[in-house]
């Protein structure tokens, strides 16, 4: 595919707020965005030139966005892979495409597929019934994180577990469904690198970022994540195999754990723009959600330097509700439009520069 000319349209499956952020950069970049989404509203919608409103997997209203648009992208991980292999076979071109899609999407696979390319992960194993949890649970030395294999996000779908514990509660917390027990890893830190893949396959990765959670929700971001450049080396090397390794095009996020000696253990990875990147665009000379749609529009990818020190720091419900002024004069903040600000619900983001950084 030639690159795409301005005027152009970006078609994106989602409608949350990394739709919303990709739609503005594309809009900047001089393209129109459509967004499909089944929600009434959601954020994405109301930036975009148009928005569809239907299921993800409704055939018909695929194949009309998919004359509508000249390359689809989504913002979003359970979009049904078939869907994506739909609009493939009626010609689209998807950008990424289905692979690094589908195996994110399921934890077991997406593990046993990191170990396949050599990257590692900490000690998992499948699990299926209550029985099998009781098995893996001894395997794994006692302790460990119960995970829906499917559907988890943002700590959902998650039970620590131990010795002693009432496992069958724990799998019918769950919803009884095929699962993996993780071996609890005791990291010294968290970080992710968010890497981009252009179609021809150059490759530029941003500064890993060190990440804090609290009940598994992303908290705050902070660019240097702090670690040796070894280690970074190393982080970065992980990401560009993953790229590589799915035929990646567009931006991925990897999360990694970091444990004492610094040795690098892949938690997951998400196969788009991720909210421990939040900050590139206040951080670097070209952010993570424009990176994304030039290498989907065929472009060159922009330099990734990093020329601030940041913080980004989630706004977490009604967080998001304190007058502008309050974060103080260098704080940039975005803001997601969602109406209904619940305990917990991402509403959106604030950035801090911490200091500047000499351009080499
Ligand atoms: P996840 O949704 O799998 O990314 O998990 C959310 C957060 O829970 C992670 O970022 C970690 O802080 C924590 N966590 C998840 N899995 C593990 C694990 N196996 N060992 C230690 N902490 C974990």
């Amino acid at each position: 595919m030639k690159p795409l000319p301005p005027g152009s349209v970006i078609g994106i499956l989602g409608g949350g707020q990394l739709g919303r952020m990709l739609g503005s950069a594309a809009a900047r970049l001089g393209f129109d965005v459509h967004i499909l989404a089944p929600e009434d509203s959601p954020p994405a919608a109301r930036i975009a030139a148009v928005y569809w409103q239907a299921a993800y997997d409704d055939e018909s209203a695929l194949r009309e966005f998919a004359d509508a648009c000249d390359v689809i992208t989504y913002e979003f991980e359970n979009i049904p892979v078939s869907s994506v292999e739909y609009l493939v076979s009626i010609g689209s071109v998807v950008r990424p495409g289905a692979a690094s899609l589908e195996k994110s999407q399921d934890r077991l696979a997406e593990k046993q597929f990191l170990n396949a390319i050599g990257i590692e992960t900490g000690a998992y194993e499948p699990v299926s019934s209550p029985d099998d949890l009781a098995t893996a649970l001894n395997t794994l030395g006692g302790a460990g994180i119960l995970k829906t294999r499917r559907d988890g996000y943002d700590g959902k779908g998650q039970v620590r577990l131990k010795t002693g514990d009432d496992l069958a509660a724990a799998f019918a917390d769950i919803g009884k469904v095929p699962a993996i027990l993780e071996a609890y890893v005791p990291f010294e830190r968290e970080i992710s690198v968010v890497i981009a893949r252009a179609s021809d396959g150059t490759v530029t990765a941003f500064d890993p970022s060190m990440n804090d959670h609290a009940g598994g929700v992303l908290r705050t971001s902070i660019a240097p994540c702090g670690l040796s450049e070894p280690v970074i080396a190393k982080a970065r090397s992980m990401a560009e195999t993953l790229a590589r390794e799915t035929g990646h095009v567009g931006v991925l996020a990897l999360e990694l754990f970091v444990l004492e000696d610094g040795t690098l253990l892949a938690n997951e990875f998400a196969p788009r723009v991720h909210n421990s990147g939040h900050w590139t665009p206040e951080g670097c000379l070209t952010g993570q959600f424009e990176q994304h749609i030039r290498a989907v529009a065929g472009w060159p990818l922009g330099p990734v330097t990093r020329v601030f020190d940041v913080e980004m720091q989630n706004l977490l419900g009604e967080e998001a509700l304190a007058p502008a002024d309050s974060y103080g004069a260098d704080a940039v903040i975005t803001l997601y439009g969602k109406r209904d600000a619940k305990p917990g619900r991402k509403m959106g983001h604030v950035v801090r520069r911490t200091s500047i950084r000499a351009l080499s």
